[in-house]
């Protein structure tokens, strides 16, 4: 069973033969936004945050795979199954398989309450597909904000990383544990490492972003989009600067 905020992204999550329920309310301001930044370094948190503040949904597409993950193995197409040993892996899904599974959810770009991606584009390929995408649907994106902290401290982050299997929250076991050991605190859900959390994945996820993904740093730098921030020790602080990055009022 979706949770609500799922619900409202159910077209994202699941594909454009399943409309949003409910639908989010048009802005009259959309703000079309990208996130980049390392694993573990907090973006789908300040995904969520930016998303409630400008009324739009949080698009990522670690999601979409994380919730054809949960499928019965029948409903899961071959190119699924291959994208899902990818990220066991902690390797990036092929550019193909992404760039198809974004471009069938073309609705939610055009989704008048405007959109977050986080996760996606994730190489120069992607990036370079999804301003073709955003161009034949006569849109532009607003900002990409790319968030820096160090390595040491992204180890730690990801090492000690729960997420809830029933509402997907996340914990940390040091700096924001549950009141019960393994147990969610806002519905009771067991807690669990994900597999590409794990250290030896971890390694690869870095490596992976370095190699691919740093490079689109410079891409959108090029192109007038680029905001970067520093990550700092809370989510509201690194909230409060991604806000000022923008020009926005908290
Ligand atoms: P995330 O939750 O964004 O860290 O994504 C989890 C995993 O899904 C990644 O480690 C990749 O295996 C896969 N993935 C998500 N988004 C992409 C993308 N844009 N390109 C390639 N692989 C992706």
């Amino acid at each position: 069973m979706p949770s609500p905020r799922q619900r409202a992204r159910i077209t994202w999550l699941k594909g454009a033969d399943f409309p949003c329920a409910p639908f989010p309310a048009p802005q009259t301001r959309p703000r079309r936004l990208v996130l980049l930044g390392a694993p573990g370094i907090g973006k789908g948190t300040q995904a969520e945050l930016l998303a409630r503040k400008f009324g739009s949904c949080q698009l990522s597409t670690g999601d979409v795979f994380r919730m054809a993950k949960q499928a019965p193995e029948a409903e899961q197409t071959p190119a699924i199954r291959e994208a899902l040993e990818y990220m066991k892996a902690g390797k990036l899904v092929p550019d193909t398989t992404v760039v198809a599974l974004v471009e069938e959810r073309t609705p939610c770009l055009r989704c008048s309450a405007g959109f977050l991606l986080d996760g996606f584009p994730r190489t120069v390929f992607q990036a370079e597909e999804l301003d073709r995408i955003l161009r034949q649907e006569h849109l532009a994106l607003d900002a990409v904000l790319s968030y820096d902290l160090s390595e040491a401290k992204i180890l730690d982050r990801l090492s000690g990383r729960r997420v809830c299997s029933k509402c997907k929250i996340t914990y940390h076991v040091k700096d924001h544990p549950p009141k019960v050991d393994g147990v969610c605190d806002r519905c009771g859900g067991s807690l669990y490492q994900r597999e590409d959390d794990r250290p030896e994945t971890v390694r690869v996820r870095m490596e992976t972003y370095r190699h691919s993904t740093e490079p689109l740093i410079d891409h959108y730098q090029k192109k007038g989009l680029l905001l970067r921030i520093e990550c700092c020790d809370t989510p509201q602080e690194t909230f409060a600067c991604s806000l000022a990055a923008l020009g926005v009022e908290a």
